[in-house]
């Protein structure tokens, strides 16, 4: 299935819907909650499909947190002159950063350097704690495309890393999730204004995803919506207001988000 969150000018509340063609079918609720309770089937359509293209598409997860790994790709932290971590690198990201497709990412005035960081993103479908090997990937509700949007320089200022990947908008989401998909051997792409920045393969993490999820789950409960970015190849490079940055996976299509300068507010 293929499973999108959306709006309309009609409805001023978010909706879940199901994309079959070129429409969307409403759903009753966020559906991976549907498997966490009861572990009955996916909810039901609710009222009339509206058309794809017609609808302003939102981030496809609504979560409690944002788990992501960093340094999982060989080559990326060495870019940055960084040793391999021997055990996932786990920082958390604020769910008030996510954003949609065609959503703008607002540069920061105090960020001299904000990077593009692009991303296989995974929804966890039922809560869960202390997963194994056998079931971890059974805790995955779908996946998607995320953009790691990071400002470098207050990252390595601050040590900590909450506030450089955390501003609102850092965290570009979507288009969709798709459930049934093989996350293996998938080329994860960055272009910036159409120019290849990244080009890597899901192969080359380090920790694979079912390692993530067992080590995960051993701290804390991974809760139906939780939002997992694996980690993001070589080639993060800044952008500056008046780029767009365009991430692509395999088979989860694309997520393209225009980067403006920030305007203070009175
Ligand atoms: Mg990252």
């Amino acid at each position: 299935m293929r499973i999108v969150r959306f709006s309309e000018i009609s409805h001023v509340a978010p909706r879940w819907g199901m994309v079959i063609e070129h429409l969307v079918y409403p759903l009753q609720r966020a559906p991976y909650l549907s498997t966490a309770i009861d572990g009955s089937s996916a909810p039901e359509i609710e009222g009339a499909p509206v058309p794809l293209k017609s609808v302003e598409l939102l981030p496809p997860a609504t979560p409690s947190k944002i788990l992501c790994v960093g340094r999982n790709y060989a080559a990326h932290a060495a870019e940055l002159g960084n040793e391999v971590p021997d055990q996932p690198l786990v920082f958390l990201k604020t769910p008030s950063s996510l954003i949609g497709p065609g959503a703008s990412v607002v540069h920061p005035t105090i960020s001299e350097r904000v990077d593009h960081e692009a991303e296989l993103a995974l929804v966890i479908g039922r809560s869960c704690r202390h997963l194994s090997t056998e079931n971890a990937m059974d805790a995955i509700y779908g996946y998607t495309i995320a953009n790691d949007v990071t400002a470098r320089d207050l990252q390595n200022v601050d040590r900590q890393w909450a506030r450089a990947k955390g501003f609102d908008t850092f965290g570009p989401l979507g288009p969709w999730l798709e459930t049934d998909y093989d996350p293996a051997n998938r080329t994860v792409r960055c272009l910036v204004n159409g120019e290849v920045r990244q080009e890597s393969n899901t192969d080359l993490m380090l920790f694979p995803i079912v390692q993530i999820l067992v080590w995960l789950s051993r701290a804390m409960t991974l809760e139906a919506g939780d939002l997992i970015l694996t980690g993001t190849p070589a080639g993060v490079a800044p952008v500056q207001p008046g780029d767009v940055m365009t991430v692509q996976i395999d088979g989860l299509g694309e997520i393209s988000n225009p980067v403006v300068a920030e305007e203070r507010g009175v």
